[in-house]
């Protein structure tokens, strides 16, 4: 039987992304971002957690793009309709304090099942929630831009994606 995985494992074997991009952009499993932003598979890095926020660790990873394997543009993407734009650090903080269940969210609030024990941990974890869209990518752009491993020459753009139009808005920082 031939193996369909082949001329993928021939590809992966170059580690340096053909256009010189990196993404970073939100875990977020209805999102892909491959398509959304027209790339191919081995065009660009793709770093993703929750929200796409430039933490030391998304830092860490693009420092290593463009150090170690050439990456010459980045792009903060964020996205609308996001759900780290449901809670606040309170909230998140509370929801661990009562349980480790999984929370349940409805219209109006996040809840928590209180079964079995919580941690207090959660109160000395930043959450990187997200206010508002807009603000955050300025934000985080501008982190990355300033960022003292970061070199001047490297264009970090900012760019909210529309999950209803499908469209990709630059955010002007
Ligand atoms: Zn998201």
């Amino acid at each position: 039987m031939e193996d369909k995985n082949e001329p993928n494992i021939g590809r992966c074997t170059k580690k340096q992304p053909g256009r010189h991009f990196s993404i970073l952009t939100c875990m977020d499993a209805r999102l892909d971002p491959a398509k959304y932003a027209g790339l191919s598979e081995g065009d660009a890095h793709f770093i993703r957690n929750a929200g796409g926020k430039a933490s030391d660790d998304a830092i860490r990873s693009l420092v290593i793009s463009y150090k170690l394997l050439g990456t010459r543009e980045w792009f903060v993407i964020h996205h609308t309709n996001c759900g780290m734009e449901t809670f606040t650090d309170d909230i998140m903080r509370n929801l661990l304090g009562s349980s480790l269940k999984t929370a349940s969210i409805d219209a109006n609030d996040w809840h928590d099942s209180g079964q079995g024990s919580g941690s207090a941990e959660g109160n000395y974890i930043d959450w990187l929630t997200i206010k508002d869209q807009e603000t955050s990518v300025r934000e985080d752009v501008t982190r990355i831009k300033s960022h003292p491993l970061v070199p001047s020459d490297i264009p970090v753009y900012g760019y909210i994606y529309d999950v209803k139009s499908g469209k990709l808005i630059e955010v002007s920082i």
